[in-house]
C-alpha cells in the first residue's frame, strides 16, 4: 500500500489554491490533494481537509447512513446529576456514568 490517498474530496480538484496547481505552461490543471496515509482509520487518512469531509458526507450520506442506521436511540446509563452553585454563582452540574448499569 502506497503511503498516501488522494483525498476523496469530491470537489478538491475544483478548490482554487496554489498547492493544487500543476502540469506545464499552457496546460495547467488544478489537481486533487494527495494526502498522507497515517495507517489508522481517522478520516484524516482520506481527506485532505474538514471541506472535503464534509463535501463527500454530503454527496454520499445515503450510502453511509446505509451502512449503520439508526432506528431507535441509544442511552447511557448516568447517575443522579449533581447541580451545584459554583463560588460565582453559576450552576455546575456534574453528569457520571453508572458503570454497574453498563450493557
Ligand atoms: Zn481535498
Amino acid at each position: 500500500m502506497s503511503d498516501f490517498n488522494w483525498c476523496h474530496g469530491p470537489q478538491c480538484h475544483e478548490k482554487h489554491t496554489v498547492d493544487r496547481v500543476r502540469g506545464v505552461k499552457g496546460s495547467k490543471v488544478l489537481r486533487t490533494r494527495k494526502v498522507k496515509h497515517h495507517h489508522n482509520n481517522h478520516w484524516y487518512s482520506w481527506f485532505c481537509s474538514q471541506g472535503c469531509y464534509d463535501d463527500f458526507a454530503n454527496v454520499h450520506i445515503n450510502d453511509i447512513l446505509a451502512i449503520a442506521p439508526r432506528t431507535e436511540c441509544l442511552e447511557t446509563p448516568i447517575h443522579q446529576p449533581k447541580r451545584e452553585r459554583s463560588q460565582w454563582g453559576y450552576i455546575n452540574t456534574t453528569i457520571e456514568v453508572d458503570e454497574t448499569r453498563q450493557s
